[in-house]
């Protein structure tokens, strides 16, 4: 019989996440700081929101790139965020981020046309280039620079087959968070090589230190040449809504809604109108939630610092610490392993992010503070005797 399978799926990466995830499965009273989501409930308005909606009779399909009034809804947010004009063309509604970016690869990328992005990175970033039938090549970021792009190595890689610069921050696996002056150095350089900027603003309330938020898109001459990935996700605690958006130049912005129509023919219904009601609820609620984090965040800093072999960079952003574990001699995989094995804690190997992430070890803490100090309690039993 022939193998009915394409080379295409074939190619597709296994998640060293999930391989720590499955492992941690057959064992018991395992501490979870590897899969990266909220640990809160999504808000109970927002949760009223799409059950009114639901019961209202809003259970059938929407136009492709969303609900009207939601689309609005976003640009409006987005607009008085970035201080430059969106309206409710610039915005598609998709199944989470996830799908946002694979969509957006899909409508810029033709065959060759290059992506650049920073690494350690998402490791979900290279299929969805790979399955647009785009390439890619990695800026590899360093600790003693905060984790931030630098202009000359981005110098050094650009080629003519260069079409887009994908940046995420705040960063997963990082946590570092891009300020206004790196910010217009991407900017500038992106004008210069006439490149498309994709933003994956994933964790943009998740902010630490009193930092503001800031999108690239808000930079002079960056509207017309920037694509702003957003979720519902992480900021409203709604990873299981699947429920994200693009905010693009109107031309992408209809072809990715196009496309949608051949894909999932749109966001569910119910989940929008969650979304809209977590637009319209009081920043306070979201704002809660990123107090813990960051309370949270100051707990793992504490508990890691004055560990021999360990250096951690303190996250400015996101729900994850990225330690480096390089004096162990050891694999992160091997080391994540042994973490599993001997103190029954779950964490993600860098390898996972690139093998510019080999040498670390991702720590989520979206976590109580309670499993937190519990779990950093056992690895550091675990550390000393291999220290
Ligand atoms: N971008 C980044 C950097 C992420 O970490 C994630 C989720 N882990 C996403 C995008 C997509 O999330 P979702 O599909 O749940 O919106």
């Amino acid at each position: 019989m022939r193998d009915f399978v394409a080379k295409r799926a074939k190619t597709l990466p296994y998640s060293g996440i999930r391989e720590i995830f499955d492992l941690a499965g057959k064992l018991e009273d395992v501490i979870h700081f590897e899969i990266g989501e909220p640990d809160f409930d999504t808000p109970e308005p927002i949760v009223q929101g799409a059950f009114r909606g639901a019961m209202a009779g809003m259970t059938h399909y929407t136009g492709s790139a969303g609900l009207q009034e939601l689309r609005e809804k976003i640009a409006g947010k987005l607009s008085d965020e970035t201080g430059v004009l969106f309206n409710a063309d610039n915005v598609v509604v998709t199944a989470g981020g996830m799908e946002a970016l694979l969509l957006t690869m899909f409508v810029t990328l033709d065959e060759k046309d290059e992506v650049i992005f920073p690494s350690p990175h998402w490791p979900n970033y290279p299929a969805h280039v790979l399955l647009a039938g785009g390439k890619y090549k990695k800026l590899p970021l360093a600790a003693a620079h905060a984790f931030k792009p630098s202009i000359e190595a981005l110098e050094r890689i650009v080629t003519n087959d260069t079409k887009m610069l994908l940046i995420n921050y705040p960063h997963n696996p990082t946590g570092a968070v891009l300020e206004r002056e790196d910010l217009e150095a991407i900017a500038k350089f992106a004008v210069a090589r006439d490149l498309l900027v994709c933003t994956d603003e994933a964790y943009e309330t998740i902010i630490f230190d009193g930092r503001k938020f800031l999108s690239i898109a808000a930079l002079d001459g960056m509207q017309e040449r920037t694509i702003i990935i957003r979720t519902f996700s992480k900021t409203y605690a709604m990873t299981g809504w699947r429920i994200g958006y693009i905010v693009a130049p109107e031309d992408i912005a209809k072809r990715a809604a196009k496309l949608h129509e051949h894909t999932s023919a749109c966001t569910s219904s119910i989940s929008q109108m969650g979304a809209l009601a977590a637009l319209e609820m009081a920043d306070t609620v979201s704002r809660s939630m990123v107090e813990k984090y960051e309370s949270r965040r100051d707990i793992v800093i504490d508990a890691l610092k004055d560990v021999r072999g360990l250096s951690v960079f303190e996250p400015r952003g996101t729900f994850y610490a990225f330690v480096d574990i390089s004096s162990f001699g050891m694999s992160s995989f091997d080391l994540s392993r042994r973490l599993l094995e001997q103190a029954r804690v779950a964490v993600a190997p860098g390898s996972a992010f690139g093998k510019e992430g080999e040498g670390f070890i991702r720590i989520c803490f979206a976590n109580s503070a309670e499993n937190i100090k519990r779990g950093l309690d056992r690895m550091n039993r675990v550390f000393r005797e291999m220290g």
